[in-house]
């Protein structure tokens, strides 16, 4: 058995005296695609934030694929050193719900930037994929604009093109539709849906249930801190076991 791409184990974090992760489990296997779904304010966005080192973690261990980056020595999480995080950094990507672009730069730069500055990759290399990634994202006339120019599901396509352009193992998406409107959601989930196909490692923060249901392998329902459900897609969706689960989905119907 290879290990999981990522894996979490009994996660716990606090703010203050709110306890957001009471303890939380995961694991997302190559090739896999993980939802998570859930009410606001039920720690999906802490949970992201606590995978991708946005976050430390009081409690609980997290490690990609033989890499560890955090281990529970018993009294709390215990983070591995500068190296190991510089390493771990190089594992996944990440795109955020408002897109996060650097507003100055034209849309080829904020694709190209991290892969030629932080990954320090030869410059004839790291244009051809950009080029290559923006015609993937429909973006190919776009390359010179500024984000600004560009209506909102065209700036969450770049901002996956720039994800995407570091050569991540794994791709973790924190509601990526939630500030777009339903035209422009289906540009961005067809995106997605294109990656799923070609078995891109991805974990989801959704609220598009169908899209869930219909792309993911597997489904984490969240709320309160805790994984109150999970499981196939199909069955988390159309045939949930929990009641919390079940008048979650209700409000989606
Ligand atoms: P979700 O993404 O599921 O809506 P969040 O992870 O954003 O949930 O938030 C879970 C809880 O943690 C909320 O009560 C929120 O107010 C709190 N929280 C999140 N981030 C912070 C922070 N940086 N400081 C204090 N409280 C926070
Ligand atoms: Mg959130």
């Amino acid at each position: 058995m290879t290990n999981p791409l990522v894996s979490l184990s009994h996660a716990r974090k606090s703010f203050g005296k709110t306890e957001v992760l009471k303890d939380i489990s995961l694991s997302v296997e190559q090739g896999q695609v993980v939802a998570i779904i859930g009410p606001s304010g039920g720690g999906k966005s802490t949970l992201l934030r606590c995978m991708t080192l946005l976050e430390t973690l009081d409690g609980g261990s997290l490690s990609y694929g033989d890499l560890a980056v955090a281990t529970d020595n018993g009294s709390g999480s215990v983070y591995g050193g500068k190296a190991v995080l510089s390493q771990a950094k190089t594992r996944f990507g990440l795109v955020f719900q408002n897109f996060n672009l650097f507003p100055h730069y034209t849309v080829l730069k904020n694709v190209t930037d991290a892969p030629l500055s932080v990954q320090k990759r030869p410059k004839d290399q790291v244009m051809a994929q950009a080029h290559e990634l923006l015609v993937k994202m429909g973006l190919e006339r776009k390359e010179n604009m500024v984000p600004c120019e560009l209506s909102g599901g065209q700036q969450q396509r770049v901002a996956i093109a720039r994800a995407l352009a570091l050569n991540p193992d794994v791709l973790f998406f924190d509601e990526p539709t939630s500030a777009l409107d339903p035209e422009l959601t289906k540009g961005v989930l067809k995106v997605i849906r294109d990656l799923a196909d070609e078995h891109m490692t991805m974990v989801i923060v959704t609220h598009e249930m169908s899209f869930a249901r219909d792309v993911a392998d597997h489904i984490i329902f969240m709320d309160g801190g805790y994984i109150v459900e999970e499981g196939p897609a199909e069955q988390v969706i159309n045939n949930p076991q929990q009641e919390r689960t079940k008048l979650f989905l209700a409000n989606y119907g």
